[in-house]
Protein backbone atom coordinates (compact mmCIF):
# COMPACT_ATOMS: atom_id res chain seq x y z
CA UNK A 1 0.00 0.00 0.00
CA UNK A 2 1.35 3.34 -1.20
CA UNK A 3 -0.41 7.27 -0.83
CA UNK A 4 1.02 9.33 -3.32
CA UNK A 5 1.77 12.53 -2.67
CA UNK A 6 4.15 13.77 -5.21
CA UNK A 7 3.74 12.87 -8.84
CA UNK A 8 6.50 13.67 -11.58
CA UNK A 9 6.31 16.91 -14.04
CA UNK A 10 8.62 18.10 -16.96
CA UNK A 11 10.02 21.00 -17.61
CA UNK A 12 9.28 21.43 -21.73
CA UNK A 13 12.37 23.96 -21.66
CA UNK A 14 14.78 22.21 -20.12
CA UNK A 15 13.93 18.18 -21.97
CA UNK A 16 16.16 17.45 -24.67
CA UNK A 17 14.05 14.15 -25.75
CA UNK A 18 17.05 11.77 -24.67
CA UNK A 19 13.61 9.14 -23.26
CA UNK A 20 15.46 7.96 -20.65
CA UNK A 21 12.27 8.89 -18.37
CA UNK A 22 10.66 6.49 -20.48
CA UNK A 23 12.83 3.85 -20.16
CA UNK A 24 13.44 3.67 -16.36
CA UNK A 25 9.23 4.21 -15.24
CA UNK A 26 8.24 1.09 -13.63
CA UNK A 27 4.75 1.98 -14.81
CA UNK A 28 5.48 3.55 -18.18
CA UNK A 29 3.73 6.85 -17.31
CA UNK A 30 5.87 9.22 -19.13
CA UNK A 31 6.20 8.99 -23.26
CA UNK A 32 7.71 11.15 -25.66
CA UNK A 33 5.11 12.32 -28.31
CA UNK A 34 6.64 13.57 -31.41
CA UNK A 35 5.66 16.58 -33.13
CA UNK A 36 5.97 18.49 -36.48
CA UNK A 37 8.18 20.49 -35.27
CA UNK A 38 10.02 18.70 -32.23
CA UNK A 39 8.28 16.84 -29.36
CA UNK A 40 7.27 17.06 -25.75
CA UNK A 41 7.09 14.36 -22.68
CA UNK A 42 4.17 13.64 -21.48
CA UNK A 43 3.47 12.42 -17.81
CA UNK A 44 -0.02 10.77 -17.48
CA UNK A 45 -1.05 11.83 -14.08
CA UNK A 46 -3.53 8.48 -14.19
CA UNK A 47 -0.53 6.36 -13.43
CA UNK A 48 2.19 8.17 -11.86
CA UNK A 49 3.15 6.11 -8.84
CA UNK A 50 5.35 9.08 -7.49
CA UNK A 51 8.25 6.82 -7.63
CA UNK A 52 11.13 9.73 -8.47
CA UNK A 53 12.91 7.39 -11.01
CA UNK A 54 12.76 9.61 -13.75
CA UNK A 55 13.04 12.57 -11.63
CA UNK A 56 16.59 10.86 -10.13
CA UNK A 57 17.61 9.99 -13.52
CA UNK A 58 17.18 12.99 -15.81
CA UNK A 59 20.35 14.01 -17.27
CA UNK A 60 18.79 17.59 -17.98
CA UNK A 61 17.15 17.69 -14.31
CA UNK A 62 14.30 18.59 -16.07
CA UNK A 63 11.52 16.51 -14.44
CA UNK A 64 10.29 17.99 -10.85
CA UNK A 65 8.29 16.06 -8.42
CA UNK A 66 5.55 18.38 -7.31
CA UNK A 67 2.76 17.81 -4.58
CA UNK A 68 -0.34 16.31 -5.82
CA UNK A 69 -4.01 15.23 -3.98
CA UNK A 70 -3.00 12.43 -2.21
CA UNK A 71 -3.91 9.37 -3.40
CA UNK A 72 -3.84 5.08 -1.82
CA UNK A 73 -2.86 2.05 -4.00
CA UNK A 74 -3.45 -0.49 -2.16
CA UNK A 75 -5.04 -4.09 -2.60
CA UNK A 76 -7.88 -5.48 0.09
CA UNK A 77 -6.82 -8.54 0.85
CA UNK A 78 -9.85 -9.60 2.76
CA UNK A 79 -11.63 -9.22 -0.74
CA UNK A 80 -10.04 -12.45 -2.06
CA UNK A 81 -9.40 -16.51 -0.97
CA UNK A 82 -7.20 -16.66 1.67
CA UNK A 83 -6.20 -19.90 0.88
CA UNK A 84 -5.21 -19.09 -2.35
CA UNK A 85 -3.35 -16.33 -1.28
CA UNK A 86 -1.24 -18.86 0.84
CA UNK A 87 -1.01 -20.97 -2.07
CA UNK A 88 0.72 -18.58 -4.33
CA UNK A 89 2.62 -16.99 -1.92
CA UNK A 90 4.29 -20.71 -0.96
CA UNK A 91 4.69 -21.19 -4.50
CA UNK A 92 6.54 -18.15 -5.47
CA UNK A 93 8.11 -18.79 -1.91
CA UNK A 94 7.30 -16.51 0.60
CA UNK A 95 5.17 -16.66 4.08
CA UNK A 96 2.59 -14.11 3.25
CA UNK A 97 3.33 -12.23 5.64
CA UNK A 98 6.56 -11.32 4.48
CA UNK A 99 7.52 -7.71 3.32
CA UNK A 100 8.33 -7.71 0.25
CA UNK A 101 8.59 -4.11 -0.27
CA UNK A 102 10.21 -1.98 2.35
CA UNK A 103 9.89 1.44 0.99
CA UNK A 104 5.59 0.86 0.99
CA UNK A 105 5.78 -1.77 3.83
CA UNK A 106 3.43 -4.11 0.81
CA UNK A 107 3.34 -7.95 2.71
CA UNK A 108 3.59 -10.97 0.13
CA UNK A 109 -0.26 -11.97 0.89
CA UNK A 110 -0.83 -7.85 -1.04
CA UNK A 111 0.60 -9.25 -4.43
CA UNK A 112 -0.62 -12.40 -4.29
CA UNK A 113 -4.25 -10.73 -3.63
CA UNK A 114 -3.26 -8.29 -6.86
CA UNK A 115 -2.53 -11.20 -9.09
CA UNK A 116 -5.96 -12.94 -7.78
CA UNK A 117 -7.59 -9.59 -8.84
CA UNK A 118 -6.22 -9.20 -12.28
CA UNK A 119 -3.00 -8.02 -12.32
CA UNK A 120 -1.21 -9.41 -15.08
CA UNK A 121 2.38 -7.43 -15.64
CA UNK A 122 4.68 -6.25 -13.16
CA UNK A 123 3.40 -2.87 -14.05
CA UNK A 124 0.05 -3.91 -13.16
CA UNK A 125 1.16 -5.02 -10.01
CA UNK A 126 2.98 -1.69 -8.85
CA UNK A 127 -0.41 -0.22 -9.59
CA UNK A 128 -2.44 -2.26 -7.93
CA UNK A 129 -0.04 -2.31 -4.42
CA UNK A 130 2.08 0.40 -4.41
CA UNK A 131 5.30 -2.07 -4.77
CA UNK A 132 8.22 -1.04 -6.52
CA UNK A 133 7.52 2.39 -6.43
CA UNK A 134 10.07 3.65 -3.46
CA UNK A 135 13.78 2.54 -4.28
CA UNK A 136 13.04 0.49 -7.66
CA UNK A 137 15.46 -2.04 -6.67
CA UNK A 138 14.85 -4.34 -4.00
CA UNK A 139 11.05 -5.67 -4.85
CA UNK A 140 11.87 -6.11 -8.78
CA UNK A 141 12.61 -9.74 -8.62
CA UNK A 142 9.99 -10.31 -6.24
CA UNK A 143 7.18 -9.04 -8.46
CA UNK A 144 8.98 -11.20 -11.45
CA UNK A 145 8.53 -14.24 -8.72
CA UNK A 146 5.17 -13.89 -8.34
CA UNK A 147 4.03 -13.78 -11.74
CA UNK A 148 6.15 -16.52 -12.49
CA UNK A 149 4.53 -18.71 -9.77
CA UNK A 150 0.76 -17.57 -10.56
CA UNK A 151 1.86 -18.85 -14.53
CA UNK A 152 1.57 -15.07 -15.93
CA UNK A 153 2.90 -14.61 -19.36
CA UNK A 154 3.88 -10.74 -19.53
CA UNK A 155 6.01 -8.92 -21.99
CA UNK A 156 8.75 -6.11 -21.31
CA UNK A 157 7.97 -2.82 -23.32
CA UNK A 158 10.50 -2.42 -26.13
CA UNK A 159 13.36 -0.61 -25.11
CA UNK A 160 12.15 -0.08 -21.35
CA UNK A 161 15.09 -0.37 -18.69
CA UNK A 162 12.48 -1.98 -16.73
CA UNK A 163 11.73 -5.84 -15.76
CA UNK A 164 14.39 -7.24 -16.88
CA UNK A 165 14.53 -10.80 -16.42
CA UNK A 166 14.05 -12.93 -13.34
CA UNK A 167 17.61 -13.64 -11.30
CA UNK A 168 17.81 -17.31 -10.14
CA UNK A 169 17.30 -18.06 -6.22
CA UNK A 170 18.88 -19.85 -4.22
CA UNK A 171 16.51 -22.73 -5.20
CA UNK A 172 17.74 -23.01 -8.03
CA UNK A 173 21.86 -22.69 -7.80
CA UNK A 174 23.20 -25.66 -9.60
CA UNK A 175 24.97 -28.51 -7.85
CA UNK A 176 28.44 -28.15 -9.13
CA UNK A 177 28.09 -24.13 -7.75
CA UNK A 178 27.18 -25.49 -4.61
CA UNK A 179 30.34 -27.50 -4.79
CA UNK A 180 32.66 -25.02 -6.52
CA UNK A 181 31.52 -22.49 -3.17
CA UNK A 182 30.77 -24.85 -0.40
CA UNK A 183 31.27 -21.99 1.99
CA UNK A 184 28.13 -20.03 1.02
CA UNK A 185 25.72 -22.86 2.74
CA UNK A 186 23.35 -22.44 -0.17
CA UNK A 187 21.48 -25.61 1.29
CA UNK A 188 21.23 -24.50 4.90
CA UNK A 189 20.38 -21.00 3.78
CA UNK A 190 17.58 -22.64 1.60
CA UNK A 191 16.62 -24.92 4.82
CA UNK A 192 16.13 -21.78 6.84
CA UNK A 193 13.89 -19.90 4.16
CA UNK A 194 12.02 -23.01 3.75
CA UNK A 195 11.23 -22.68 7.26
CA UNK A 196 10.00 -19.57 7.12
CA UNK A 197 8.02 -20.16 4.02
CA UNK A 198 6.03 -22.83 5.64
CA UNK A 199 5.45 -21.09 8.89
CA UNK A 200 1.83 -20.83 10.05
CA UNK A 201 0.23 -17.91 9.18
CA UNK A 202 -0.87 -15.72 12.42
CA UNK A 203 -4.50 -14.69 11.95
S1 LIG B 1 14.79 12.11 -19.10
FE1 LIG B 1 14.62 14.36 -18.99
S2 LIG B 1 15.61 15.12 -20.86
FE2 LIG B 1 15.23 12.93 -21.16
S3 LIG B 1 13.21 12.84 -22.20
FE3 LIG B 1 12.79 12.67 -19.98
S4 LIG B 1 12.44 14.77 -19.29
FE4 LIG B 1 13.42 14.91 -21.31
S1 LIG C 1 7.77 9.45 -10.80
FE1 LIG C 1 7.98 7.25 -11.23
S2 LIG C 1 5.92 6.60 -11.82
FE2 LIG C 1 5.97 8.84 -12.01
S3 LIG C 1 6.51 9.21 -14.15
FE3 LIG C 1 8.43 9.27 -12.95
S4 LIG C 1 9.23 7.16 -13.12
FE4 LIG C 1 7.05 7.09 -13.71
Amino acid sequence: MKTVKVQAKVNQELCTGCRTCERVCPVYAAELVKEDKGFHVEIDPSLCVGCWNCEQRCPEHAIAMVACEPFDISTDVSLYDYGQIKELCRKARFHPKQLVCYCTATRAEELAAAILGGAASPEALVRATGVGSGCGIECNQTILRFLEAAGVAWERKKGSYQWMGRTMTNWEVPAEVKQKYAGFRFDSDREIMDRIVQAPVEP
